[in-house]
């Protein structure tokens, strides 16, 4: 028998959420964000539960996007860091992979290419990692005019620093900066939303959306979890308990003897550990879920197991799937225990953890 720890993956969760960025994009249309290997969900499997929905997907790099065709989906792919390579350029035309370009090397390499790949260009509004100032964007179109180009450029991609945080201006200014950098060119496609501006009351929506994060039922907003914002979440990350026992008043568990029982503590040992992905920061507190009862993480997480209290759980017994993430703990409630953001964690899962796709299970509680 295998170890039972899992992450099982609900494909119609990932279709209820993104409908739901369908509706709150509308009468934009969304891209589907599945970089990172679905944000750790499977990109093939992602893929595949979201052709029927989603016109078009994203991805980072060139691998990604291959990947996509290797799952037998000939879908658009728009590639978040264009090409990182000229000899990728044959290759994103050929597939029809459309690239958004940050730089001018990217513009070089499309004067020297026989066949020219659909494309968008990035601007920078704010943000300051990639992309053209608004202020060389004419610039930049006039090269593409030289190169003979034009066609095959589709529109303008922009990014927001700060969307997650509906207290800030900053998403305003960039709109503002973008609405006006590319003001001269109204037939052109722009887009400009992650998964966070679809939350913001007023935000304009532009042409095509790019939610990532929200798919997965994770929250993009830094207030609220996915489920507060009407997501299901994608992943439920699962292990078994194999042990229980009974610790005595001044015992301690795990490296370091970080934790010491006040009182007598029924503790319980789940097989999953950070070598599964699971967040080493997260401190003693951090929920779990077990036999229809919430539970608390005590002790250091080590790299195959962790501690649990299972004084709030008296039926669990070894055997028992606890759920670590997903419909009773929100995996934005664990990041958070752990100082960090959900995206980290999604995509922190590791590949010795065996990804199932709806598959009931054993489902926790
Ligand atoms: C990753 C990414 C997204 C999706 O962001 P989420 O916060 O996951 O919705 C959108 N646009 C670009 C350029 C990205 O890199």
């Amino acid at each position: 028998m295998p170890r039972n720890t899992v992450a099982r993956i609900d494909t119609s969760a990932l279709r209820h959420n993104y409908r739901l960025a369908c509706r709150l994009a509308s009468p934009a249309r969304a891209m589907a964000v599945i970089k990172a290997d679905g944000y750790g969900h499977g990109i093939a499997e992602v893929a595949r539960a979201l052709e029927g929905e989603a016109p078009k997907f994203a991805v980072a790099c060139i691998e990604e996007a291959l990947a996509i065709r290797e799952a037998g989906i000939r879908h658009p792919v728009v590639l978040l860091q264009g090409m990182h390579s000229s000899d990728d350029v044959a290759i994103c035309a050929r597939e029809g992979f459309e690239v958004v370009l940050h730089s001018d090397y990217q513009l070089d390499w499309l004067m020297h290419a026989t066949q020219v790949p659909a494309f968008w260009l990035k601007v920078n509004t704010g943000m300051n990692r990639l992309g053209f100032a608004p202020a060389m964007l004419a610039d930049a179109m006039a090269r593409l005019k030289e190169y003979m180009v034009m066609q095959n450029l589709v529109g303008f991609v922009t990014h927001f620093a700060c969307a997650d945080d509906v207290a800030s201006n900053f998403t305003d200014d960039q709109t503002g900066v973008f609405t006006e950098a590319v003001a001269d060119w109204p037939l052109l496609a722009k887009s400009a939303s992650n998964s966070a501006a679809h939350f913001l009351p007023g935000q304009p929506m532009f042409d095509w959306s790019r939610p990532g994060i929200m798919l997965y039922g994770a929250s993009p907003m830094l207030e609220k979890t996915g489920p507060e914002l009407g997501l299901e979440p994608a992943m439920s990350l699962e292990a078994p308990l194999i042990a229980v026992r009974l610790l005595k008043p001044g015992q301690s568990v795990g490296y370091g003897c970080s934790w010491t029982a006040e009182r007598e503590t029924r503790m319980g040992i789940v097989a999953i550990g950070y070598g599964d992905g699971y967040p080493r920061h997260a401190g003693s507190g951090t929920p779990a879920w077990v036999a229809g009862s919430r539970i608390r993480l005590i002790g250091r997480v080590s790299m195959d197991m962790l501690a649990v209290d299972l004084t709030d759980a008296p039926a669990a017994c070894p055997g028992d799937t606890v759920e670590l993430w997903g419909r009773h703990v929100s995996v934005d409630e664990v990041a958070r225990h752990a100082g960090t953001i959900a995206y980290e964690l999604l995509t922190g899962v590791t590949a010795r953890v065996p990804r199932f796709y709806d598959s009931p299970g054993d489902r926790a509680g």
